[in-house]
């Protein structure tokens, strides 16, 4: 056998691992044929098969530590790629836990039937399929992501999401300019549980598709009672923050349109709040999902603008209106000279490019007095105001004027 670095090359007839030897990794035949062996209990060894290029061996070893199931033989002179059980563990530490569990369960499942057919019940070394299946959904969160899952799927239909709404100031006139959506989940046993916890399963659940709809069919309703409350009529905007999963469903544009048209909201008054990975991740559907917002009249903000791992000549390719500066800039804006200059690039970015700058996370009078110096359009945070309920933004509005 020869090896370099995760390439491993065996010559016909090699051995490449044998049956009951501690495995550390699964390979993928990149070239040459391989035969699978397994001894009998009476201890005769049996073909049971040949694999090609493409086909994955020994992916056994990247569940546990347990013995290999068979003897692979190189039928031709073969190459292969490792992945080892370390790398398998970091990646599946990366992913989904939903999705994390049910592959270890299929894969301890699979172990344990194959060993049953294969070799006697008395050669197992490894402990029981039930206790290795509770042993991860214990160290993953599955259990408490599938929970939530549910909990949220009857949040919806019991109507135990709410909204709030954060005031966004104008900066250069100090009067309000619009709100931020922002979800709640009352949950009747566990209190309130954050956005930071249930929008994430939400999204990889798909339920947020839902979720964002009423969101933005509430989130209008509210601002047209706020408008009618207040006698406020210079129009107010409200932001609305959708996920990936909402720009991948293919009626996005023709749900948003019609939940707008519905609300009595004029299209421009409506702000859709979408991340920069968004934009990454799909780029070309999201330019023309993007594209047919604006023509239809709403304006696009790219939210946690700066954290982003973009090149900021991707701005070009999309219609944005606004980019709201990410909170951890404005946090270090004063104790850190990068994230002060990164926030004046913004804004000059932003201004060059005919765009409106929000900051967001403004804590205290200064961040506020210094943005506006720096030329920055608007700012949220909790200096002008937290979060709050529909009921009290007629006295905020009032207040503000
Ligand atoms: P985001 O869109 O960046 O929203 C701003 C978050 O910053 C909100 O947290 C807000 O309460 C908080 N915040 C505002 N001002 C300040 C401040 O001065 N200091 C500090 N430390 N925090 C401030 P919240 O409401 O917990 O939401 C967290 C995240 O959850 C949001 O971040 C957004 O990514 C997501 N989220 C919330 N509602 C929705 C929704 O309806 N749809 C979607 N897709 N995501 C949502
Ligand atoms: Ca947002
Ligand atoms: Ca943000």
């Amino acid at each position: 056998m020869t090896n370099s670095e995760e390439k491993k090359s065996f010559k016909a007839g090699e051995i490449i691992m044998r049956q009951g030897e501690e495995g550390h990794a699964a390979y993928v035949i990149e070239k040459g044929r391989v035969e699978i062996l397994i001894q009998r209990p009476d201890g005769v060894e049996q073909s049971v098969g040949t694999r090609g290029v493409g086909t994955m061996i020994g992916e056994m070893a990247i569940v546990d530590r347990a013995p290999r199931t068979a003897t692979v033989r190189a039928i031709e002179d073969c190459s292969l790629l490792e992945i080892t059980a370390e790398d398998f563990s970091r990646r599946l530490e990366e992913t989904d836990p939903i999705l994390r569990m049910t592959a270890q369960v299929i894969l301890t499942r699979y172990r344990d039937t194959l060993t049953r057919a294969h070799i006697s019940g008395e050669n197992r070394s490894w402990p029981p399929v039930e206790a290795v299946e509770l042993n991860y959904a214990g160290q993953s969160h599955a259990v408490e992501s599938i929970k939530i899952a549910n909990e949220f799927k009857d949040a919806l239909d019991r109507k135990q999401l709410l909204l709030h709404y954060q005031p966004i100031m104008n900066l250069q006139t100090g009067v309000v300019a619009g709100f931020e959506a922002l979800m709640r989940w009352n949950h009747p046993e566990r209190g309130p549980i954050s956005p930071g916890v249930f929008i994430p399963i939400a999204e990889k659940s798909g339920l947020i598709v839902q979720a964002s709809q009423w969101a933005l069919r509430e989130a209008c309703a509210a601002l047209k009672r706020t408008e009618a409350r207040t006698g406020y009529d210079r129009h107010l905007f409200m932001s609305v923050n959708f996920s990936s999963s909402d720009f991948a469903s293919d009626d996005f544009v023709n749900s948003v349109y019609n939940t707008i048209s519905e609300s009595d909201v004029r299209p421009d008054q409506v702000h859709l709040e979408i991340t920069e990975r968004l934009l990454m991740d799909q780029p070309d559907n999201a330019r023309e999902t993007l594209m047919m917002c604006r023509k239809a009249g709403m304006s696009i903000a790219i939210d946690d603008f700066g954290t982003g791992y973009s090149s900021l000549s991707y701005l070009h390719y999309f219609p944005i209106d606004t980019l709201k500066i990410d909170q951890s800039f404005v946090r270090d804006m004063r104790k850190n000279a990068n994230s002060m200059a990164l926030i004046r690039s913004i804004i000059a970015l932003g201004k060059n490019m005919g765009m409106k700058i929000i900051a967001e996370g403004v804590e205290e009078a200064v961040e506020g007095d210094t943005l506006r110096e720096l030329g920055c359009d608007m700012a949220q945070g909790y200096y002008f105001a937290r979060p709050m309920a529909e009921a009290d933004l007629v006295k905020f509005v009032r207040d503000s004027l």
